[in-house]
C-alpha cells in the first residue's frame, strides 16, 4: 500500500497515525466489544470518548472556561444561517460582514435572508487576492456581530491579524485555518469550522462560542438550530456525529503529541514558506496572492503557460501527487497543505515542480 500525497482542499488528508489507530480500534474499541460506530452516544464508553475529545481540544486551543464547545452537523454552511438566527435577537437587525472571497460571499448571501447586511470592507476589486486594511473598515457600532473569514480556502488569502471589533462580537469561519496556528480564542465571540479540512472527517462541525451569546435565538428558530439546545445538552440533544467526533479526538491527541499549536504552527509556516519560495523563485509559476496575506493552508498557483496545466496534473498524479487542480473560479493549481500533509509531501511537490519546469521551459 502506498498513501498518496493528497492536496485536496477538503475532505483532506488525515494523519496516517490517526487512521492506523482507528483501524486498530475499528472492531473492538478498548475491549468494549464494539466499534465506536455501534456505541450508544449515551453509553459510558462513548461519553468518555466525547468528553476526552473536548478536553483535549480545550487544552490544545487553550479555550477559556466561558466558551462552550459544540459538536454539530450540517457543515460550516449551516452556520451561515445559524449565526444570524442565534445572534440577531435583542439587536437592531443589523450585522457587519467582511468580503474576502467565495466563502465570505456565501455567508453574506445567507445572512441577507435574516437581516440588513453591512459589507464593511471588501477585496473584490483586487479579485480577492488581498485582505482589506483594517483602517478602511466601516464598522457599525450597532451591528449584532462582525463576521469574517480568516482563511479563504479558494483564494488562498489569510489574515495574519485579528480585527479588534470592540464590544461587537467577532465571528470567524475558521473552516480551513483552525488548529493551524495558535489563536487567542478570547478575541472572538464565536469560531466555527467544518471538520473535513483540519479536524477530522466530513460530517462534524465545530462551534466554539462565548456563553453570553447563547440563548437568545430569534423567534421561530427551530430547536435544532438553536445553540442553546446543543449547549444545554453537551451536543447530545439528538444523535451527534459519533464517529467523526471520535476521530477528531484522535486528531487532537495527535496534535498534542507533536507538541501542540506552537509546534504545528512552526511546521506549517515552514511547509508554506518553502512552497511559496519555489513559486517565487521561478518564472514558470506564479502566485496571485499578495505576499502579506498568503495562506499557510491553501496555496493557489498558476503556470505561466496554462496550456501545460493538463500535463502538469497528469504527471503530478503519476508521482502520487493528487488533487492539485485549482478551483474552477480561480483556475491553475491549488495545493492544500493542512496539518496532516507531511512535510515530505510538500518537498515531493516542490521537486516535481522543478522537474516539470526544467522539462517544459
Ligand atoms: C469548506 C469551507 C466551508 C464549507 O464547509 P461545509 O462543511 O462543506 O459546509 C465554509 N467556509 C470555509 C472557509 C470553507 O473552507
Amino acid at each position: 500500500m502506498t498513501r498518496k500525497y493528497n492536496f485536496s482542499a477538503g475532505p483532506a488528508m488525515l494523519p496516517s497515525a490517526v487512521l492506523a489507530q482507528a483501524q486498530e480500534e475499528m472492531l473492538d474499541w478498548h475491549d468494549s466489544g464494539m466499534s465506536v460506530m455501534e456505541m450508544s452516544h449515551r453509553g459510558k464508553e462513548y461519553m468518555s470518548i466525547a468528553a476526552q475529545a473536548e478536553a483535549d481540544l480545550r487544552e490544545v486551543m487553550d479555550i477559556p472556561d466561558n466558551y462552550k464547545v459544540l459538536f454539530l452537523q450540517g457543515g460550516a454552511s449551516s452556520q451561515f444561517a445559524m449565526i444570524p438566527m442565534n445572534l440577531l435577537a435583542g439587536g437592531k437587525g443589523k450585522a457587519d460582514y467582511v468580503n474576502t472571497g467565495a466563502w465570505s460571499k456565501k455567508a453574506i448571501a445567507e445572512a441577507k435572508r435574516f437581516c440588513d447586511v453591512n459589507v464593511v470592507a471588501s477585496s473584490e476589486d483586487s479579485s480577492f487576492t488581498t485582505v482589506p486594511a483594517f483602517d478602511t473598515w466601516k464598522l457599525d457600532p450597532d451591528a449584532s456581530y462582525v463576521h469574517y473569514t480568516p482563511n479563504e480556502t479558494i483564494g488562498g488569502v489569510e489574515f495574519s491579524w485579528i480585527p479588534d471589533t470592540g464590544d461587537v462580537p467577532l465571528v470567524a469561519d475558521m473552516s480551513s485555518t483552525i488548529l493551524s496556528r495558535p489563536i487567542d480564542v478570547s478575541k472572538f465571540g464565536m469560531i466555527y469550522a467544518g471538520a473535513q479540512k483540519n479536524i477530522g472527517p466530513a460530517g462534524l462541525t465545530l462551534v466554539i462560542i462565548r456563553d453570553d451569546l447563547i440563548g437568545d435565538a430569534i423567534e421561530g428558530t427551530p430547536v435544532m438550530f438553536q445553540y442553546a439546545t446543543h449547549a444545554n445538552n453537551d451536543s447530545m440533544y439528538n444523535t451527534p456525529p459519533t464517529y467523526g467526533w471520535y476521530l477528531a479526538g484522535l486528531v487532537f491527541k495527535w496534535i498534542k503529541e507533536i507538541g501542540g499549536m506552537s509546534a504545528i504552527a512552526e511546521i506549517n509556516e515552514r511547509k508554506a514558506n518553502k512552497l511559496y519560495a519555489a513559486i517565487d523563485d521561478s518564472s514558470f509559476y506564479n502566485s496571485p496572492v499578495d505576499v502579506e496575506c498568503r495562506s499557510w493552508m491553501n496555496i493557489p498557483f498558476t503556470l505561466k503557460n496554462a496550456d501545460l496545466d493538463g500535463a502538469f496534473l497528469e504527471q503530478a498524479a503519476e508521482k502520487g501527487l493528487i488533487t492539485l487542480k485549482g478551483h474552477r473560479s480561480v483556475g491553475g493549481m491549488r495545493a492544500s497543505i493542512y496539518n496532516a500533509m507531511p512535510e515530505e509531501g510538500v518537498d515531493a511537490l516542490i521537486s516535481f515542480m522543478k522537474e516539470f519546469e526544467a522539462n517544459n521551459s
